[in-house]
């Protein structure tokens, strides 16, 4: 695990009026004292504040803390996670341009994939992460490799750099989903990925209160993100979910060191468990993947054929049914319901999410309660045999 990178905690450079806590620039708009001040600004010889959608300071503070955790040049904030990935893919395909994509990522990125940009004639091909070769095989006349890993419900695991640098000597600019495992414990720009996206509404900014997303990546690549996707297609992060996200990060490393703790147990305990048919989290395997040096406590497991999963569910007490995740509360999604999701591209019934598989997010609660409560869950959820 790496170290605590002193920038979570405090900032290298003063905040204004040497506030401790980032302040907060509730503000659409900024002014000139004269003319040729603001003339200086539209010609671009100077870098001073404008306008929200372009710049504010104290998501610009944000965004200097992701880029030096991810090892980049820049990084911009967005509204959602999703608005990350949109502004981290549409700058950089046009029509006729192929993705290839890691199979079972994120289920909203996979609809965005199925809907949006194939309207627009970009076709995307979906390839099994754990399969290097077949990856990277895939890449010849792809635009960009979407990879997620480990990827979402199956927690497989891709090797970054391997695709990464097949991916660049191609010309296939490479983009990662890096909202589970956190700079703290991935950081795949040093593996080699071009754009590194996050959903702060999980675990960067962790107590489930705001929406964020942010890419990282090169000065080049995030001019050509500026121009096109925070400018023009406008889903830029606001300020006061900046603070937020700033204040979640100050516990950032504590908290990843707490859910991958919580995880392993209650993923190790899960697996002891006969009525527990399979347990996805990729710290159960031998193999620790390069660049990987912690976990999120965010995993799967399937239930039992004997275990009747509504009664599971309706059976829990401390864990409670929801979506999202990275908070302090420990959540579960069934994917016998969520295969149920409405649309013409539910990635679940597509790629075969299991109806036993089951979502859970651990939270901060201590592991012998988690378990607890799971085993109590299952117990009173059993058929009785005829
Ligand atoms: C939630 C999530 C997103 C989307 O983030 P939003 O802020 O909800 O838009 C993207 N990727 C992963 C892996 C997620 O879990």
């Amino acid at each position: 695990m790496t170290s605590t990178p002193l920038d979570l905690i405090s900032p290298p450079l003063p905040r204004p009026l040497d506030a401790s806590a980032p302040p907060i620039f509730q503000t659409s708009s900024f002014l000139f004292e004269s003319y040729a001040a603001i003339a200086d600004v539209f010609a671009g010889r100077s870098d001073r504040y404008i306008y929200s959608r372009g710049d504010n300071p104290t998501v610009s503070e944000l965004e200097g803390l992701i880029a030096r955790l991810e090892g980049t040049e820049a990084a911009r904030g967005f509204s959602s996670g999703m608005a990350a990935i949109c502004g981290a893919i549409l700058p950089f395909v046009r029509a006729g341009d192929r993705i290839v994509a890691v199979q079972h990522l994120y289920s909203d990125a996979f609809r965005l994939f199925e809907t949006v940009l194939s309207r627009f004639g970009v076709e995307t091909t979906y390839v099994d992460g754990r399969d290097t070769e077949a990856m990277l095989a895939a890449l010849p006349g792809a635009r960009l490799v979407y990879l997620e890993s480990p990827t979402s419900w199956t927690f497989h695991i891709q090797d970054l750099r391997a695709v990464a640098e097949r991916a660049r000597s191609l010309g296939v600019l490479s983009v990662i989903d890096n909202s589970w495992a956190t700079p703290v414990f991935q950081r795949p720009a040093a593996l080699g990925v071009d754009l590194v996206v996050h959903a702060a509404s999980k675990y960067l900014s962790g107590h489930s209160d705001t929406l964020g997303g942010l890419v990282a990546g090169s000065r080049a690549l995030i001019e050509r993100i500026d121009h096109e996707a925070t400018h023009l297609l406008g889903g830029r992060m606001a300020p006061m979910d900046a603070f937020l996200i700033l204040r979640g990060m100050r516990t950032l490393e504590l908290r990843m060191r707490r859910h991958m703790e919580s995880g392993l147990k209650v993923a190790r305990a899960l697996g002891r468990h006969e009525a527990v048919t399979a347990v996805h989290h990729p710290g159960l395997d031998a193999a620790r993947p390069e660049g990987l040096t912690g976990f999120g406590g965010l995993f799967a497991f399937d239930l039992a054929e004997g275990v009747d999963v509504e009664r599971f569910c309706d059976a829990l007490r401390l864990i409670r049914l929801g979506v999202s995740w990275g908070g302090p509360e420990s959540l579960i999604v069934p994917g016998q319901a969520a295969r149920g999701l409405a649309g013409p591209a539910n990635s679940f019934r597509r790629f075969g999410v299991d109806p036993r598989t089951i979502r859970l997010a651990v939270g901060l609660e201590p592991a012998e309660e988690i378990v607890a409560d799971l085993f109590r869950a299952i117990a009173s959820a059993r058929r009785v045999a005829a």
